[in-house]
């Protein structure tokens, strides 16, 4: 699915060196490799503040928290994401309600918003999943007239444009994970917070820092939750092939697609839109069956997300059923995420479309 060995052939020195750097400076924890994250990823969304956290599960539960959201409250969220959607809502104490996705974008339904919405509804948590951009303009227009914050799940959509816009900094608060594998990937876990809103910068500052911005006066409860030098360092190195990387994946996602066309549902590219591939999905009746063919010819393939989030068991006491969120249950039988990542060589992925290819002659 994912080889990193041809980044890490182009990261290894200049990472080696910033590494003996922060080793050397004796400051490990909030030091200034952190600071410039901070200020360089918040620049790159197009957001006033940034704040580095310890996973992009946290940066979700912080910002919940920083809008003082918790027990009573609901969160409106889509069901076809990953786990941690739904768990940083429940971790808060609020519930979540899930709303149906679009067949387009494997998106939360704007459509189905309103019908969702009761007096406890505080907050739209929407998914950027796979790194194509939800319907923000219908969501944003929604959440206004009904007053409800905006919180927006990009772990997996850093740099995706929306007219222009950056994913992070469109709604009042935004969350990326730097989890290894994910577009941005740190070498363990990191996370991060966007924001435009001073007071939410200042919140979500103090939270993942004991309640705490000076020592030993703490103004109310936080945990411990902050992105550490070494990790902060990494992603510097990292941060300036960001683009680059995900050019490429834009252009080996082009080359699938065209590839596919009109056989296989393929994820749509839509104007004013910049999707950024952290997934390449495509959708068909036997993904069992293809995902078994790519096995046995040597090439990856996954599944995400073959349980949707009103399904599992975790979240079993919101008493949701089987055919609730029909668009969600469908796409979960029937996605397959093919081998994306920057370094897939022109030879490596002629060799997954031919065989995809040979599999639909046979038996599409
Ligand atoms: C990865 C991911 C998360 C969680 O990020 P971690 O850094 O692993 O905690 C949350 N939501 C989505 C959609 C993700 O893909």
């Amino acid at each position: 699915m994912v080889d990193l060995k041809e980044e890490l052939k182009l990261l290894r020195e200049p990472i080696l060196e910033t590494l003996t750097e922060v080793i050397d400076s004796g400051q490990y924890i909030l030091g200034g490799k952190g600071e410039k994250l901070e200020r360089l990823v918040a620049q790159y969304t197009g957001a006033a503040y940034g704040i580095g956290v310890a996973n992009g599960t946290d940066a979700l539960q912080l910002s919940l928290q920083a809008l003082n959201i918790g027990t009573g409250d609901e969160v409106i969220t889509t069901p076809f994401t990953f786990f941690a959607t739904g768990e940083a809502i429940a971790q808060v104490g609020a519930k979540p309600v899930f709303v149906d996705i679009e067949e387009e974008t494997y998106n939360i339904d704007p459509s189905k918003i309103v019908d969702a919405i009761t007096k406890n509804t505080k907050a739209i948590l929407v998914v950027h999943l796979y790194g194509q951009v939800a319907k923000m303009k219908e969501i944003m227009k929604i959440a206004k007239t009904y007053n409800l914050s905006v919180v927006e799940d990009a772990c997996q959509a850093i740099g995706t444009e929306y007219d222009g816009k950056r994913v992070g900094a469109i709604g009042d608060i935004g969350c990326f994970s730097f989890f290894p594998s994910k577009n941005l990937g740190a070498f363990g876990d990191a996370g991060f917070v966007v924001t435009n809103q001073k007071t939410l910068y200042e919140k979500v500052n103090r939270l993942r820092n004991h309640g705490s911005d000076e020592k030993y006066h703490h103004l109310f409860i936080g945990s411990n939750s902050r992105l550490d030098e070494l990790q902060a360092a990494i992603l510097l190195v990292k941060l300036k092939y960001l683009d680059t990387f995900l050019e490429k994946r834009r252009i080996i996602a082009k080359k699938y697609t065209e590839s596919f066309n009109p056989f296989l549902k393929t994820p749509p590219i839509i104007e004013n839109r910049k999707h950024t591939f952290h997934q390449y999905c495509v959708e068909l009746d036997n993904r069992d069956d293809l995902a078994l063919e790519l096995t046995k010819s040597g090439i990856g393939s996954a599944v995400y997300y073959p349980i949707p989030l009103h399904l599992q068991k975790a979240f079993q006491y919101l008493q949701y059923k089987n055919g609730d969120f029909p668009v969600a249950e469908k796409t979960a039988k029937r996605i397959l995420a093919l081998p994306m990542f920057p370094m897939l060589t022109v030879q490596k992925q002629d060799y997954v479309i031919s065989t995809v290819k040979k599999f639909l002659e046979n038996k599409g």
